[in-house]
């Protein structure tokens, strides 16, 4: 009898290739790292003690050229993609991550939004000051009754009125909420008709009605802005619905999508600067004699925070890549969907568990409020409930992964 199989046993699952920067990508990881230190760290300590918003910094970075990488250039944009935009993510990232959690929500949320699903006048009519830094972006999705279940709670409404919209509603948790001067808003525009009846909107914050509600206080990123959005008869021009009316759920899935693979580069700024500053302070720091670096339990710690760091990194760079080859339109559904949300659930868990040995490293020093890696670990935990919470993840990596899964 041969022990031989007959048939080749099939695969099940698809083993997507591994990815590296190149030259080119390298360089504006630098950029955005030298950036970061240069002009970004320098703000970061009030911008967590006072929760501090300094209004020369999105000019700043849009001079250097940092926002709308995604963005074609007669659009104002830099005309890369969206592993660069990752990497300007994770460069700054290193340095301020709260004002790194404010650029993803302008720069991904708000303008590679517009940019994708909105008309060529109102990219036209929008997108030049958003790449340069002069209007601040939001996205607004969540509301105080829909978080996890934003679409099948969704209560915000739009009602047409002749040649307007008439937003009534409120938005939570929205970044950049208490500072911006255009929201990309989502409203029912069908009520009755569930997901299918959600319509997208740009709503300038100069618009009557719109009301900056309430400013959030947050236990991190706390220079990142957060607010309760209000919307109260709130007429915006019916040019300015983003997209077909009632189509808005396609925006939303594929932005969520993108939003998601922009996430772990965050993940993997603020682990890095975490790793360094904890392998720092091990060779530093003396007790019986030594470095605490020469103690074996000190050794492991480091020694898994490095394999945890560079896991990570793989992932998250497999990811981009994967992300910058979403069309337009594209995305919401299929591996895309099951792999950035896979690569954001991962980098969040891990960075987590990065901050916790890392804050453990520093003993005392790492549960003082003002010190460095205290700052990043009161952060961390967003990074497990923005953009859909671990447990929203794992519903959508089961889901694909069982779709064809015989019910009953
Ligand atoms: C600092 C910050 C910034 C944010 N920025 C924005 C923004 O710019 N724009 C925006 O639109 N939103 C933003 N959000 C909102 C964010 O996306 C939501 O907080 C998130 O989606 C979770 O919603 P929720 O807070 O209502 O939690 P809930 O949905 O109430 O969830 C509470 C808990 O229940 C679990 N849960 C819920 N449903 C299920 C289920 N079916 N199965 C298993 N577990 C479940 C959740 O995983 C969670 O653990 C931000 C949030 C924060 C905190």
């Amino acid at each position: 009898m041969s022990l031989v199989q007959e048939e080749t046993p099939k695969m099940t699952a698809n083993y997507p290739e591994t990815f590296e920067l190149d030259a080119e990508q390298r360089e504006i990881l630098n950029q955005a790292d030298r950036f970061g230190r240069n002009e970004l760290f320098p703000l970061a300590q009030r911008m967590d003690d006072e929760e501090w918003w300094p209004d020369t910094a999105f000019p700043a970075i849009g001079d250097a050229g940092f926002f709308g990488a995604t963005i074609p250039e007669e659009f104002g944009g830099a005309g890369m993609d969206l592993i660069s935009a990752g990497l300007v993510l994770q460069g700054f990232s290193r340095w301020n991550h709260a004002m790194a959690l404010s650029v993803v929500a302008h720069d991904n949320l708000c303008a590679n939004n517009i940019y994708r699903n909105g008309s060529d006048a109102q990219r036209a009519k929008y997108l030049p000051d958003l790449c340069s830094g002069r209007k601040i972006g939001a996205l607004g999705l969540t509301e105080p009754g829909a978080g996890s279940d934003a679409l099948g709670s969704m209560r915000t409404v739009a009602k047409k009125d002749g040649d307007h919209y008439v937003l009534n509603g409120a938005k939570i948790y929205i970044t950049n909420g208490p500072v911006a001067d255009i929201v990309l808003v989502y409203a029912k525009t069908d009520p009755e008709n569930g997901a299918q009846g959600i319509s997208a909107f740009i709503v300038p914050t100069d618009t009557p009605g719109f009301k900056v509600a309430q400013k959030l206080v947050k236990m991190g990123y706390r220079g990142s802005q957060t607010a309760e959005l209000v919307f109260e008869d709130c007429r915006v021009p019916a040019e300015n619905l983003v997209g077909a009316e009632n189509k808005g759920v396609g925006i939303v899935m594929s932005g969520l999508d993108l939003e998601r693979a922009m996430i772990s580069p965050i993940c993997l700024g603020i682990a890095e600067r975490a790793f360094d500053l904890s392998l720092d302070y091990a060779q530093t720091r003396r007790q019986f004699g030594k470095p605490i670096a020469s103690f074996q339990m000190v050794q492991s710690m480091l020694a898994e925070m490095y394999v945890l760091l560079e896991t990570m990194r793989t992932f998250t760079y497999r990811v981009l890549a994967a992300g910058a080859k979403v069309e337009i339109g594209a995305g919401g559904r299929g591996d895309i969907h099951k792999l950035t949300a896979a690569s954001v659930m991962y980098a969040a868990q891990t960075v987590n568990k990065i901050l916790d040995l890392g804050v453990q490293i520093h003993g005392g020093t790492g549960y003082i409020w003002e010190s460095e890696i205290n700052r990043l670990f009161r952060s961390t935990k967003l990074l497990e409930i923005g953009a859909g919470t671990t447990e929203v993840r794992k519903m959508i990596i089961a889901g694909e992964l069982l779709k064809d899964m015989p019910r009953g």
